[in-house]
């Protein structure tokens, strides 16, 4: 199936440009996995359904099709034929995915479809918070990255486009919050796998990670 290079680590880390970095480096395909649960969030939240209701999220996700383009230069997620890719961005996606994220039906669906996209990939770098540990635990290199919780509310401030000291300290309250969600629900929280590589990319900058990265997988 290829080499396979699993990511995992908390929002603002740095991994989605580690992990898209690493992939055109490779030459592997690249798998954004909180895409997945994004968009399914869009789709619930368009629906109008209870993001606390567990029994229709895990029936959205049943009847929902999600389709992931795996290119690193150009990645797409469409949710029924419909591309999403801003629209999963919103500060409304980001504060209520960590509600369907948690029901287990929802994992289930999107693991399997996940190790589908793996299988048929020919080497891929996939990102998310339960790859090394739960998605494809034997995956050749597992990475860790994570950051200051302060440096990643920085960071996810600048993606938003946010410029006031207001704006950061909301996102960073954000980020603390969905933190604590993912870190402490029941189905595969969110870990360090067993056998990874942890990176802090605090000190050391998103160039250096990848650096460290391709010494690992031997470039
Ligand atoms: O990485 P990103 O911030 O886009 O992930 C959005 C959310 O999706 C996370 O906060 C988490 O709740 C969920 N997620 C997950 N498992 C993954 C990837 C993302 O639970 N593998």
């Amino acid at each position: 199936r290829g080499l396979v290079v699993a990511v995992d680590g908390p929002g603002g880390s740095g991994k989605s440009t580690v992990a898209r970095e690493l992939a055109r480096r490779l030459g592997l395909r690249y798998l954004d996995t909180g895409a997945m649960y994004r968009a399914l969030t869009q789709l619930a939240l368009e629906q109008r359904i209870d993001i606390e209701d567990a029994a229709a999220v895990g029936e959205l996700s049943e009847r929902a099709v999600i389709s992931v383009g795996v290119d690193p230069d150009a990645p797409t997620i469409a949710v029924d034929g419909t591309r999403v890719d801003a629209e999963i961005r919103t500060r409304a996606v980001t504060n209520a995915v960590s509600a369907i994220a948690a029901v287990a039906a929802v994992r289930g669906r999107l693991v399997a479809q996940q190790r589908q996209i793996i299988e048929a990939a020919g080497g891929i770098v996939v990102e998310g918070r339960d790859i090394g540990s739960v998605v494809v635990p034997d995956a050749a290199i597992k990475v860790f990255l994570t950051a200051s919780t302060e440096v990643r509310a920085l960071r996810r401030s600048r993606q938003l486009g946010e410029k006031g000291v207001d704006d950061v300290a909301r996102t960073l309250a954000e980020l603390d919050r969905r933190d604590v969600l993912d870190s402490t629900r029941a189905a595969d929280p969110l870990a360090v796998p067993d056998g990874a590589i942890v990176l802090d990319s605090t000190t050391m900058g998103v160039p250096e990670v990848v650096e460290e990265v391709l010494r690992h997988c031997g470039q």
